[in-house]
């Protein structure tokens, strides 16, 4: 028997380090790790001890024996990694990197903004030295940021996720601020003057706007907006009257890439029942952003055997190629849909003009003229972002910023567990090279960030 990663794979790599007979690749350190879709487990070295599936913090490890029939594309992803990459040189040990020590005697103290991924991410680093005590500061009342309120509802495995952030919240090091919001309650001054570091995790702030005519009407979304909605995130409670209209209609979504795919699942299923969902990429089938896992549980949604089957088409001559991703492009550019059963449909080379309608959306204008009919539009093209000078996450001594905030938003939750570490091992370079011009001491004692915050945030 041998283990398969499936598509809830969240890309932190804690299975490659698990691993006893070195398996699982792309391993940090070589090529691909941090860009690849998913990490692998060759099934000709595996041994089935199931350490990987222990480790795993998103429940994506099964063994070969028991994946549903709409989970076998991941035994052919897999071969067709190890086809490629051999990895035949593999050491049998696991790969437990050394852990740095500091040099400094400490106790030091680091400001986390942000309480998402990123920011969890960067205080369990932080956390690995016992010389380093976090706050973190969070805006919203929960923590857990995109893992809580981003990940699609019926990605229930990758939910699983909350169970680690939440052993790291209960570290003793850590001391969490909900309700705080930094630049409200708290400038980044008043964090700077009194930490030893300020690490910024606030990720990528909005959707951004689809940038044609009519794309402020009422009845056009943003795809994390519609997420978060589906997630209950207290500010978004009145983007219910804005989605009703889609309810046995029909809804179109811009853009090709995951979280399209996401927003395409969503419209379709049980919370908002759409009848008909159309994703739209801008460019050709071969361009798409989506992942392959993703492709493969989009495509899992017409299996007979699921309660609620889902229709799911591809309008447009299959991408090039032979692997696994052009085979089931292929596939879905030959199906048939069942009538009556909801659907989601892809095209491509469909780049929007405009968002029709007077008072609602009522549809979009391609740029070839066609107008397509809609009851909801959700633009799932990015985030906006604005790029913040660093270097290797640090923007200066004492100050840095790590995940979304840092690279843009890309990469998957387990993205940021590389990245955090980036960042904080330039962070942990400052504090080895100790206070200077350039790294402020902090003033006063810990309890006078509390005191500060009970003064101006109730909650
Ligand atoms: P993305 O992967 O960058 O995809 C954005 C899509 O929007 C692309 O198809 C892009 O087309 C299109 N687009 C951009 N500007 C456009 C415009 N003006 N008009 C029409 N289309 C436009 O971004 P994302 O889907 O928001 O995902 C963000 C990151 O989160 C990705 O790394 C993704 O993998 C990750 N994520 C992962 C999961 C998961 O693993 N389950 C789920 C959600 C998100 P072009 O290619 O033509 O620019």
């Amino acid at each position: 028997m041998a283990y398969v990663v499936t598509q809830s794979c969240c890309s932190d790599a804690s299975c490659v380090v698990a691993c006893p007979v070195n398996c699982i690749h792309p391993a940090p350190g070589e090529p691909g790790f941090a860009e690849a879709e998913m990490v692998f487990i060759d099934a000709g070295t595996c041994v089935g001890c199931g350490a990987c599936v222990t480790a795993c913090p998103v429940g994506a490890i099964v063994p070969d024996t028991r994946l549903r029939e709409d989970q076998r594309p991941f035994v052919d992803l897999a071969a067709e990694y190890y086809d490629v990459f051999p990895h035949r040189d593999r050491t049998p040990v696991a790969l437990v990197p050394r852990q740095r020590r500091l040099r400094r005697p400490g106790p030091f103290r680091v400001a986390v903004v942000g309480a998402g991924p990123a920011g969890l991410y960067a205080a369990d680093e932080l956390l690995r030295h016992p010389e380093v005590e976090v706050e973190v500061f969070e805006r919203l009342d929960v923590p857990h940021g995109l893992a809580r309120f981003g990940v699609a509802a019926d990605h229930v495995e990758t939910r699983r996720v909350a169970r680690l952030f939440d052993q790291i919240t209960a570290q003793p090091g850590l001391r969490l601020h909900l309700g705080v919001e930094v630049g409200r309650d708290v400038t980044h001054e008043e964090l700077e003057t009194r930490f030893d570091a300020v690490v910024h995790a606030t990720g990528a702030p909005a959707d951004r706007r689809l940038g044609v005519p009519g794309d402020q009407l009422p009845g056009v979304l943003g795809a994390t907006a519609l997420a978060e909605w589906s997630n209950a995130h207290p500010a978004r409670r009145d983007l219910a009257l804005q989605v009703a209209p889609a309810a046995g209609g029909r809804a179109v979504v811009v853009g090709a890439g995951n979280v399209a795919l996401d927003a395409a699942r969503l419209l379709v299923g049980p919370l908002v029942g759409a009848r008909e969902v159309l994703v739209l990429g801008r460019r050709g089938v071969d361009a798409a952003a989506f992942t392959t896992p993703e492709l493969v549980g989009l495509a899992g949604l017409a299996d007979a055997s699921r309660p609620d089957p889902v229709d799911v088409v591809l309008e447009a001559g299959p991408a090039p190629g032979d692997g696994v991703r052009a085979r089931l492009l292929a596939e879905l550019a030959t199906r048939t849909p069942v009538p009556g059963r909801p659907r989601v449909v892809l095209r491509f080379d469909a780049p929007v003009a405009e968002v029709t309608g007077d008072d609602r959306a009522c549809g979009v204008r391609l740029v070839d003229g066609s107008l397509l009919e809609a009851d909801l539009v959700v633009g799932a093209i990015g985030q906006d972002w604005a790029p913040v000078v660093h270097d290797r996450g640090r923007v200066r001594p004492g100050v840095y910023v790590t995940g979304w905030a840092k690279r843009g938003p890309s990469g998957f939750l387990g993205t940021n567990k590389s990245c955090a570490q980036k960042t904080v091992a330039a962070l942990l370079d400052d504090l080895d090279a100790g206070p200077g011009p350039a790294l402020p001491v902090p003033a006063g004692p810990p309890r006078r960030v509390r005191a500060l915050l009970t003064g101006r945030s109730p909650r």
